[in-house]
């Protein structure tokens, strides 16, 4: 199938973007990367009438690069997959983006598709979202008005529903940079490297001689969003890393995932995966 008729516009500057936005209202969809939305054009999942092209922003500072600044690592909205996975900044300071983008894809893909594209969409089993929430990062917002805060945790509402009003683009995400005796780790399974994730664990604890405090467990492809695993992470808290604090937090997770079988797992599958996952995460997070 092919898209249908559309029109096309590459705006230089934000001020021109929010006009254009004002001016075409529900007929606009922006295009930055293309790696979805192209394929939904193309499937007639979408038929906007017009696609605001944002890659003519590059010189917009609040849109693009990794900063790190009184640390807080700001990731702009345009910064493609793979320059976020080549950083030496989010090495250092995020490892657990570092650890997930390589699963994002194929690199033809990571090379076009943009951090903020991949926010904006929110796909419950893609990487960034589900490493946001577990981070607790938050996801900037601007518009003709300004820009708005919000933690990425309140960010993703529903299935492909997110926080972001009318007018709104994705500007950037926040994240903490990671402090001396924290430890993330990032696993998923995938039917084959470079396909969507049947199910993804994002995990990130203090870590002092096995004990485990200030735990953070989120996974993808678990529910509509991703799945912050809050009875999970209250198991673990204070914890030493042992069998039975380990099968305390798998214990906890059939109460509160959501998975939906799909065409190859049915919901058991996918919780039996992710207790699997988790207790590999937390044997990686510890150090066992
Ligand atoms: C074969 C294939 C496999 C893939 N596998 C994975 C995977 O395993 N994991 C994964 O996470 N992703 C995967 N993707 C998706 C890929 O990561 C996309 O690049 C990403 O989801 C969207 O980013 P984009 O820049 O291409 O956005 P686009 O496709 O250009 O846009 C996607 C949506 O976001 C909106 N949008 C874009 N930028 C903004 C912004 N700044 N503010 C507000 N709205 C915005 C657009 O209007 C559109 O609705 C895959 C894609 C393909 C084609």
């Amino acid at each position: 199938m092919k898209a249908p008729a559309f029109d096309y516009v590459k705006p230089k500057s934000l001020a021109e973007t929010f006009d254009l936005i004002e001016r075409h209202g529900d007929e606009a969809r922006l295009l930055a990367g293309g790696q979805t939305l192209m394929a939904t054009l193309n499937m007639r999942l979408s038929q906007p009438g017009i696609l605001i092209d944002i890659t003519g922003l590059a010189g917009e500072a609040a849109l693009n690069g990794i900063r790190e600044e009184g640390g807080v690592v700001r990731i702009g909205a345009l910064a493609k997959h793979r320059e976020i996975e080549r950083s030496e900044q989010i090495a250092k300071s995020v490892p657990m983006l570092a650890q997930a983008v390589p699963h994002i894809a194929h690199i033809a893909i990571r090379n076009a598709g943009t951090f903020g594209g991949s926010i904006a969409f929110a796909d419950p089993a893609a990487e960034y979202p589900v490493c946001a929430v577990a981070l607790n990062a938050d996801i900037v917002l601007m518009s003709k008005q300004g820009e708005r805060k919000v933690s990425a945790r309140q960010f993703f509402k529903a299935l492909y529903e997110t926080d972001m009003r009318p007018g709104e683009l994705v500007a950037r995400g926040e994240f903490v940079a990671q402090k001396p005796g924290y430890r993330s780790v990032f696993m998923e399974l995938a039917r084959r490297h470079g396909d969507y994730a049947i199910v993804g664990v994002a995990a990130h604890a203090k870590v002092d001689g096995g004990r485990l405090s200030d735990v953070s467990l989120a996974y993808l492809g678990m529910g509509g969003i991703p799945m912050l695993a809050k009875s999970a992470m209250t198991a673990l808290e204070g914890k030493p890393y042992a069998p039975n604090t380990v099968a305390a937090a798998q214990n906890a997770l059939a109460a509160e995932l959501e998975p939906n079988a799909d065409l190859y797992s049915s919901a058991a599958t996918k919780l039996h995966l992710a207790r699997v996952l988790t207790g590999r995460a937390l044997a990686a997070l510890a150090g066992a």
